[in-house]
């Protein structure tokens, strides 16, 4: 039960006298201490008035219906008709019929008699019926407002959440840098686009707009200037276009405009404009001043390709942007399907996922070329060489096909640790009478920039117990050449372990004599190109016997690969050459020969009749 407001105001109005002050005494005995008595109506608007601000101090208004100067129906409207809560419950002591006042009242009766905020008592009443009135109207004022006072909590907090919504949703929706739509609401926009396109055929671009060398001004001034340089770019552009432009920021420093009922003569002057603008643009680091450039791809709605989906209009400008940076940057490049740029990348797209189905699925397998030593004309040790199987069982696909996906999508390191690790197992899965058989591996060049490969070395033959010397990698001469230092410390770490090394293709590269001095490899693999046609050229003759005269020098082994000829065979015999390769003496295969002491010349007429069949 709430607690009766004792102390707030209790305005007493009756033309008669007695009655007032009766009333008031009877009150004042009851306990509550701040009663008023007036005679008139301006008394009782006198008395309310310095409660305008402060209404609830006023508990009720007890009336006489006769009240002078003021119409009681009136009163009743304005005082007790308000909904909120400068509301004055009233208690009106009836000296008419009550019936009549009701109707009187109209419409508001029903709310005001529900509500309970207009008691009427009729004359005479009880001291006890005041009192139970007066406390009454007093209960209902409070309950009033303190709904009120609840109302008014919630509705600032909604309020307040709507704030934090709208801030919410326009931080979701945009870049918090530039200000800018993100990716996904500007997706969004584009499907729109795309929809309404296919009732309305409309013209449209879209901009790819990708900053030049934007990570070097990222590295050499931080990151903070890198965002500054970015905002700045922004309002460069924002100036140039009209603001009905859905422009957005898509990466950390690219950027996408859509260029609505454009057709591509359009698109691509106005991307001119963008690209001039920004090439007279200073971009000032203290007093350091950089000509930040911009390159952009443009992709148009309408081409002989129908665009289906956001993605690939993006795709598209993206991939003409990639052009316009392998063409000199500072540059606009209109999209062309048949770009040879864009077909590789068509190409990586398509393979890239089949690559690393391909590592989960267990659909790559290996395959064992042998390697011949031309002195003891037996099986020297096999090169691996990767295969990945096609959609169909039978289909194979070729290492030429994936390798290079696998470098440019970065998932030849994968690949590369998935070679290392099947090929021990292998040895370690090979019969006794085998346990002489050694394997080629080829590397591609960043399996050396991560320290994973090594590990993985290690423990996996620890694991199987393969002896190390059993395993030789092969890296190119070009691979070699990248990140020389850290390449040459990890093939050191990797030959301390028991492991050889062969430079492969060495010659196709810039045939690195002082480059060969200093590296530490066993064998020195001469590129098949001069080894094919060696016995009718006398270029590779001479080419090959210097390589050869050099690696003796240097105390390594000379492996010739391609060979394709007995003659070829007899003629690096004559040349000194180590150790040789080729489809005369076996194509890659899916296992090894049986037996090691297979001799040169059983190798040739197996190889023969594998290639008559
Ligand atoms: P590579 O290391 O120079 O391998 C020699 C390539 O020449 C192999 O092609 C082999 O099948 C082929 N070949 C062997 N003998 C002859 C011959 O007498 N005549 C002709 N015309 N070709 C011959 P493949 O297997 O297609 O491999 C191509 C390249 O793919 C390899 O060149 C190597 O760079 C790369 N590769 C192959 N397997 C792997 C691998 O497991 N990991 C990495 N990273 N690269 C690999
Ligand atoms: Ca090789
Ligand atoms: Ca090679």
């Amino acid at each position: 039960m709430m607690s009766i407001a004792k102390e707030s105001v209790i305005i007493i109005a009756a033309a008669d006298r007695d009655m007032a002050q009766n009333i008031k005494d009877y009150l004042a005995d009851c306990g509550f201490s701040d009663l008023r008595v007036v005679f008139d109506g301006s008394g009782v608007y006198e008395t309310l008035r310095p409660y305008y601000r402060r209404p609830e101090k006023v508990g009720v208004l007890v009336i006489s219906e006769d009240l002078p100067g003021c119409c009681i129906t009136d009163m009743c409207h304005t005082l007790a008709g308000d909904q909120d809560v400068h509301i004055l419950p009233m208690i009106v002591l009836g000296i008419r019929d009550k019936q009549q006042l009701v109707c009187e009242l109209g419409i508001l009766a029903e709310r005001v008699q529900a509500g309970g905020l207009v008691h009427f008592l009729e004359v005479p009443f009880s001291r006890a019926e005041l009192l139970m009135a007066v406390n009454f109207q007093l209960a209902i004022k409070q309950e009033r407002r303190l709904r009120y006072k609840n109302e008014e909590l919630l509705i600032n907090e909604l309020a307040e959440r709507k704030v934090v919504d709208a801030k919410l949703k326009y931080l979701v929706a945009h870049d918090e840098l530039t200000g800018l739509l993100n990716r996904e609401n500007f997706e969004r926009h584009l499907w729109l686009i795309l929809k309404r396109n296919k009732k309305l055929p409309k013209n449209g671009a879209l901009l790819y707009v990708d900053i030049d060398r934007f990570s070097l001004i990222n590295e050499l001034e931080g990151y903070q200037v890198g965002d500054r340089l970015i905002v700045e770019v922004v309002t460069v552009i924002r100036a140039l276009v009209n603001r009905n432009y859905c422009f957005t920021r898509i990466g950390s420093d690219e950027f996408c405009l859509y260029l609505d009922n454009q057709n591509a003569d359009d698109a691509q002057q106005f991307a001119e404009k963008i690209r001039k603008s920004l090439d007279d643009f200073r971009f000032f680091v203290e007093d350091v001043v950089y000509n930040a450039t911009v390159s952009i791809g443009i992709a148009s709605l309408h081409t002989d390709k129908a665009v289906h989906h956001p993605s690939e209009l993006i795709s598209r400008a993206r991939q003409a942007c990639r052009m316009a940076k392998e063409n000199g940057r500072n540059m606009v490049w209109a999209y062309n399907g048949r770009d040879s740029g864009v077909l590789e990348r068509q190409h990586d797209i398509y393979w890239a996922p089949l690559i690393r189905k391909a590592l989960i699925d267990a659909r790559l397998f290996l395959l064992f070329q042998p390697v011949i030593d031309l002195r003891s004309e037996r099986i020297s040790h096999y090169e691996v060489l990767l295969r990945m199987q096609g959609k169909d069982d039978d289909e194979t696909i070729g290492p030429a096909v994936f390798i290079p996906v696998a470098e440019r999508m970065g998932l030849i390191h994968s690949v590369d640790l998935w070679v290392v690790e099947n090929a021990i197992d292998y040895l370690a899965a090979l019969p006794d009478f085998m346990a002489h058989v050694s394997l080629a591996v080829n590397l591609s060049s960043v399996a050396f920039q991560d320290a994973s490969l090594l590990a993985l070395i290690k423990t996996k033959l620890e694991m199987t117990w393969v002896e190390p010397s059993r395993l030789m990698f092969e890296l190119t001469e070009t691979a070699a050449v990248d990140n020389f230092e850290q390449t040459r410390n990890m093939i050191l770490k990797i030959r301390a372990l028991g492991c050889k090394f062969a430079l492969d293709d060495f010659g196709a590269g810039f045939c690195s004599f002082n480059y060969l001095k200093r590296f530490p490899v066993d064998y020195i693999k001469i590129d098949g190109q001069f080894i094919q046609n060696l016995i009718h050229d006398e270029t590779d003759q001479v080419l090959v016997r210097s390589i050869v005269e050099v690696a003796v020098k240097l105390g390594k082994k000379t492996i010739a690969e391609f060979v394709e000829s007995p003659e070829v065979v007899e003629k690096l015999k004559e040349m000194g050459i180590d150790l040789a390769q080729g489809y005369i003496f076996g194509k890659p295969e899916k296992g090894l020969q049986a037996s090691n002491a297979i001799s040169i010349h059983q190798l040739m007429l197996k190889a023969q009749r594998n290639g008559e069949d």
